[in-house]
């Protein structure tokens, strides 16, 4: 990508609605812009961050046996009403369209992953099975903030999965915790900070699993084990107060912010629709659910608030917008030939790259690498290549160095191997 050609470009103010590190980096940095509260669209930088995390996503589900589909947004009261939620869920938008039809924006997707699940479950030998979908959700959250931490408009991968038995639901309950943690180990998170959290069930567990990633500026107090690695949020703490797995008391009082929610549904969403299925002893029985759920655009808000400075974002390399973050300083002939043949060398070898093609001052690219946060920044100018080198930083470390251009496309290689 040639930054001279992206219509979107960084700014050096950012309005006061401007609430967090990631709202005024992203911001700032030209990945989002604010339509409303809580409402945001993603740029062409930032879009690519936000596919990123959901490609990785979406290979874990898959390899988890998920089966990528998607839901409409729009859907039916009566569906809503089937499960007494219409009334019971709070922060439901709701619409009215012709006819004086009532609809909601979905906010969540049992209600239509249920019936449609019954649709194509007959007996025992039709389960169990699991589908997901990334999809935009609409919640009418009272005070959206913290830019993409909290939106009234957001993206969610929700699974859902059937079983015709809870002994079948709780083992696959169980294996999502693993392949929940190596995502978020694949989206950058250091694991140290990610951890596993109990949380209030409902009906049908004693608890529910909540991932936090730790952070000052999370809205979650969880208290941990750290011993176990393990945590439980302060809303069920009177019901569990030692370590679930240890049973130490010591806890550590911390922040966090919650990135994903796994739940065993049981029959709560089964029973409303009639979705029974013949047993293996030629019983009707209920078919028992579980749903797992992950914000990309809030992981996309979390990675921004963990990993920054004060120049601006430092993207992990998995989910960056581009690996290399080229630049050219002075308007020398040679150094634009040089970044040219470069720029098409890196893309060659399937290396992406932002190419500051720009005529600016020094500082202003400089400061610009920096905000945006690529993990490799190669620079180039008249004095570089009086030694036939170019300048080699990487954003997460304080130096840089001069290495020879020779041999420069197989180290950038290196660097994104493995
Ligand atoms: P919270 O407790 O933060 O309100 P929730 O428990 O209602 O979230 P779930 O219904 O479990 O959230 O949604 C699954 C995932 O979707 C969450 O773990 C989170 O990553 C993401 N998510 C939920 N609400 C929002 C939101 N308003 N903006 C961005 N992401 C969200
Ligand atoms: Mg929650």
């Amino acid at each position: 990508m040639r930054y001279s050609q992206i219509f979107s470009k960084t700014s050096k103010t950012v309005s006061h609605d401007a609430d967090s590190a990631n709202a005024k980096l992203l911001i700032q940095g030209g990945f989002i812009h604010q339509e409303i509260a809580g409402v945001y669209t993603f740029l062409p930088l930032g879009l690519r961050t936000l596919r990123k995390i959901e490609q990785v996503i979406r290979e874990e589900m898959e390899a988890f046996g998920g089966q990528e589909i998607l839901m409409p947004a729009l859907t039916p009261k009566s569906a809503w009403q089937t499960t007494d939620r219409w009334d019971g869920f709070d922060v439901l938008f709701k619409l009215e369209g012709a006819g004086s039809k009532e609809y909601a924006l979905g906010a969540t997707h049992e209600e239509i992953v249920t019936p449609l699940a019954k649709d194509y479950t007959f007996s025992y030998k039709d389960l169990p099975f699991a589908v997901f979908q990334i999809q935009n959700k609409f919640r009418n959250e009272p005070r959206a903030k913290s830019g993409l931490l909290r939106g009234r408009e957001f993206l969610m991968k929700d699974l859902y999965s059937f079983h015709a038995s809870e002994s079948d639901l709780d083992a696959y309950y169980e294996k999502s915790k693993d392949v929940y943690l190596r995502i978020f180990e694949r989206l950058g998170f250091d694991p140290k900070i990610t951890v596993t959290t109990y949380a209030s069930g409902g009906a049908f567990s004693q608890f529910s699993h909540e991932f936090q990633v730790l952070s000052e500026v999370g809205e979650d107090t969880v208290y941990m084990c750290e011993k176990c690695h393990l945590a439980i949020n302060k809303e069920i703490i009177d019901a569990q107060s030692t370590c679930p797995s240890c049973g130490n008391a010591d806890l550590l009082e911390k922040k966090g912010i919650e990135v994903g929610n796994i739940f065993k549904l049981g029959t709560r969403f089964s029973e409303p629709f009639g979705f029974k299925f013949t047993d293996e002893d030629g019983q009707m029985k209920p078919a028992q659910m579980g749903c797992y759920g992950i914000g990309p655009s809030r992981i996309m808000g979390s990675l921004v608030e963990v990993y920054h400075d004060d120049q601006g974002i430092v993207w992990p390399k998995s989910v960056a917008p581009l690996q290399v973050h080229l630049a050219s300083l002075g308007k020398d002939e040679i150094v634009q030939a040089t970044c040219d043949k470069l720029y098409q060398d890196l893309k060659d070898q399937g290396i992406e790259v932002l190419y500051d093609d720009r005529d600016r001052q020094v500082g202003a690219k400089l400061a610009d690498a920096d905000l945006i946060g690529i993990p490799l920044r190669v620079v180039v100018s008249k004095r570089t290549l009086e030694s036939d080198s170019v300048e080699w930083k990487e954003r997460s470390v304080s130096d840089a160095e001069t290495i020879p251009l020779a041999g420069l496309i197989e180290k950038v290689k290196e660097c994104f191997s493995g």
